[in-house]
């Protein structure tokens, strides 16, 4: 007989894309003919630019003849990508890291979700809240999280709520923890934090002996001086920082898969005899074990973002879903509701009028409008009385969508 993970009957069934399909779908019966827009999706939707399918075209060419085929790659990576990263990501701004440091991945889900492989399953961990549902998902399935309670918490979660009070700016945990999750820019909320904000949080870990998982998926919608894309920015993050990267937002990589994440040699952990190890070769291991590595034809397509084409056709599309971004911003302030984020992100952060709960307000602007958000109170506590809005639409379905929101309310 064999005998269930229970960590996965922990989980809630009722996922929230799920839950918000099952209600569109009931208006949708109801009202046939009614023509639904969607400001909900977490995908993008601009075409993946022409330097980045040219480097697959080529790639595939390569493929199809035996002196140029590729078979396993090296499951770090190919050189070329993790050079291509040094060169253009970090360097820059005057990060030196090694290439044995960079862990080309098929996208930053499953190594976020992955990476607390590495650490004891009694290590406490603390996150941000609301926050991206694969953080502590994926630790509740080996029974870090503990139970989910009827208030919405799981039970060995330390939450760090962000909210308008704060300024979306999460005060630090009371207690020590070993383990925290930061996502800056921030999904679902679209806030950032400072240099200056983030400093204070790498302090905390050299202090404390915590480690900073850092998700940076956003890192490329950016468009303020003092926001660090990276935490390697902070003097002594090197010691404390994991760090994610992916093109799915960056490039329109999501349906094409790659990423990268950043293990510093200097990041170590402890032995229960108080030994220090570094994570770097312990990642290593892991992904020699159960990963063979991203298509060549996606790491190829990876480095393509980085010619002067390839940047400056990923720098359009941003452009473009940030002018979205702004105009909702502007025109929903304009009818009264407190916006929040969106300056740095391709999210919107809206709070409910008349302390309305998150799902009231997701019904009112799909049975009047006829628009699709996402309730914020499915990314966390923390995220009642909050929507998201996203920028990832057509200039035209998000102006429509805008119109019929201004004309309801
Ligand atoms: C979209 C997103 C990612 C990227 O995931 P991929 O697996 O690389 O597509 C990572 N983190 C957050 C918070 C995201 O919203």
């Amino acid at each position: 007989m064999a005998l269930v993970n229970e960590h996965f009957l922990k989980l809630p069934n009722n996922y929230l894309f799920a839950d918000i399909a099952k209600k569109v779908n009931a208006f949708k019966t109801v009202h046939p003919k009614t023509d639904v827009i969607s400001l909900g999706i977490g995908d993008v939707t601009q075409p993946l630019c022409p330097a980045v399918v040219e480097a697959m075209h080529k790639a595939t060419d390569e493929m199809a003849t035996m002196q140029s085929f590729r078979g396993y790659g090296p499951e770090q990576g190919y050189d070329f990508l993790r050079d291509a990263i040094l060169k253009n990501e970090f360097l820059p701004r005057s990060i030196h890291l090694d290439r044995d440091e960079i862990f080309i991945s098929d996208g930053a889900k499953s190594d976020t979700g992955n990476f607390q492989e590495l650490i004891r399953w009694d290590n406490s961990i603390a996150v941000t809240d609301p926050i991206y549902p694969v953080y502590i998902d994926s630790n509740a399935m080996i029974g870090r999280a503990g139970i989910k309670t009827e208030d919405g918490h799981w039970s060995n979660v330390i939450y760090l709520p962000c909210t308008a009070e704060n300024g979306f700016v999460p005060a630090l945990p009371q207690q020590r923890v070993d383990v925290i999750y930061l996502c800056y820019p921030n999904n679902p909320t679209g806030t950032t934090l400072t240099r200056n904000e983030l400093k204070r949080w790498v302090q905390y870990a050299q202090k404390n002996d915590a480690l900073i998982f850092f998700d940076a998926a956003y890192e490329a919608y950016i468009q303020h001086d003092d926001i660090p894309h990276s935490i390697y920015e902070i003097k002594g993050a090197r010691k404390v920082a994991i760090e994610f990267h992916s093109y799915s937002k960056t490039a329109g990589f999501t349906g094409l898969r790659c990423g990268y994440t950043v293990v510093p040699k200097e990041v170590t952990v402890s032995t229960l005899t108080g030994e220090r190890l570094p994570l770097n070769p312990l990642w290593n291991r892991r992904q020699c074990t159960k990963f063979n590595g991203t298509s060549y034809i996606s790491q190829r397509a990876a480095e393509a973002t980085y010619t002067t084409e390839g940047q400056q056709q990923i720098r359009q599309t941003i452009d473009y879903y940030m002018q979205n971004a702004r105009r909702m911003k502007q025109a929903l302030k304009g009818i009264g509701l407190q916006v929040y984020g969106g300056d740095d992100a391709p999210y919107l952060w809206v709070q409910t009028p008349e302390h309305m709960t998150s799902w009231r307000f997701f019904e009112q602007l799909l049975y009047n409008a006829h628009v699709v958000c996402t309730p914020g109170v499915g990314f966390g506590p923390s995220g009642e009385g909050y929507v998201r809005l996203t920028a990832f639409g057509s200039h035209e379905r998000t102006e429509e969508a805008l119109e019929r929101i201004l004309r309801f309310y």
